[in-house]
């Protein structure tokens, strides 16, 4: 039967993007300035990630991929202040109950001699080999939800949509993280394998967008760079936003937002969601209600479709919370009634500005 740490895994792990997401996050991390993602059979059959960062220490070896192991959290206070992606320890040991998993990690120190790590599906070292490796971390996930049966055939039928939704997400970790390349590829069966876009590791976000989106795309883009400034937040408020306005200084109330979006151009705007990226101080992340504001704004311009969007959201990190749950890309603005007010009414002058 299926144990308890399977069980668990399948909600840390719930689908393609997750994998990918934890994977490249936790490459980052380790300070890769190079990550490259090789899809088999649009992540079917494998997904690799490969990075050039600082390796894991073979003193890691045995905890690595243990449940609630992190080398990532020390303090309470990085708890809530998240310099780096990781800190639940869930990624690795997840996907060891729910794929064929191992890795292969080297550091400089080491030269070019690695070391395969294999796991049982609890996550405890079943296997240390030496192998030749660059420096760095390749981790490998083969048949994902292969324990799993219901999850895998579900995975196999929304596969094509599953796949461009992480290609999407790829998008923005690719154009945010400046100083790193982004290599991603996919070889279908008996197929060669392709490039789905690359980025370089010296580019600027611009050179970054380009890349990924091509040239045309940047012909039509406006730069964005809004300073907003945020009222206190009238009218009834909750407790917790009571407490964050007494709490907080008058930093957490400006908020930068800067980025690329397409000029309201009539029949110029491309229906695609998939274009439109948001980040909180460089993280990507979904933000439903800016999102919208965005497009309403946009769309009040007389133009139909919805417009490419790179918007990084500079701002104080007491003025939000990370959800502190399996997905922890959900971010909580707490005073999201004047950002959006404010975004509003910048992002119309921006606008008003480039018609005349
Ligand atoms: P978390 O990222 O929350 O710490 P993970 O399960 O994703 O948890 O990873 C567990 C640990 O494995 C990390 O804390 C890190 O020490 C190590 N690790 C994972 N991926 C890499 C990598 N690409 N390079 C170096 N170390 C890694
Ligand atoms: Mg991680």
């Amino acid at each position: 039967g299926r144990s308890v740490h399977q069980i668990q895994s399948g909600q840390v792990i719930v689908d393609l993007v997750s994998v990918v997401k934890e994977l490249v996050e936790n490459s980052l991390d380790a300070g890769a300035t190079s990550v490259e993602i090789r899809f088999k059979n649009q992540g079917l059959d494998s997904i690799e990630v490969q990075d050039n960062g600082k390796g894991i220490p073979p003193e890691d070896f045995d905890t690595v991929a243990l449940k609630h192991y992190t080398s990532k959290l020390s303090t309470y206070e990085d708890l809530t202040s998240l310099d780096t992606f990781g800190f639940r320890g869930e990624a690795l040991s997840s996907l060891c109950a729910l794929s064929k998993f191992y890795i292969t990690t080297a550091r400089t120190e080491d030269g070019a001699v690695g070391r395969k790590l294999e796991f049982e599906i609890s996550g405890k070292l079943k296997s240390n080999s030496v192998v030749s490796a660059q420096k760095g971390t390749t981790v490998s996930v083969e048949d994902l939800f292969c324990n799993l049966p219901v999850r895998r055939k579900e995975l196999e039928k929304n596969v094509k949509r599953e796949y461009n939704k992480v290609i999407a997400h790829l998008h923005a970790y690719a154009c945010i993280s400046v100083g790193v390349r982004f290599a991603v590829t996919n070889q279908m069966p008996k197929a060669k394998k392709m490039t789905v876009f690359s980025t370089k590791s010296n580019a600027t976000t611009k050179e970054n967008i380009t890349n990924v989106f091509g040239a045309k795309t940047l012909v039509a883009l406006l730069k964005l760079e809004l300073r907003l400034e945020m009222e206190p937040s009238s009218g009834p408020s909750t407790q917790s936003a009571r407490n964050w306005s007494t709490q907080t200084s008058d930093r957490s109330r400006k908020v930068q937002v800067q980025g690329y979006i397409s000029k309201p151009v009539f029949g110029e705007g491309r229906q695609a969601p998939d274009r439109q990226m948001f980040f909180v101080n460089s993280r990507p992340c979904g933000l439903p209600q800016v999102t919208k504001a965005v497009n309403e704004v946009y769309r009040s311009f007389n133009v139909s479709q919805m417009p490419f969007v790179f918007a990084n959201l500079v701002m104080d990190t007491n003025a939000y919370d990370v959800n502190v749950s399996p997905d922890k890309r959900s971010i909580m603005l707490h005073d999201q009634t004047a950002l959006l007010e404010s975004l509003k009414a910048s992002l119309t002058e921006l606008f008003e500005q480039t018609e005349q």
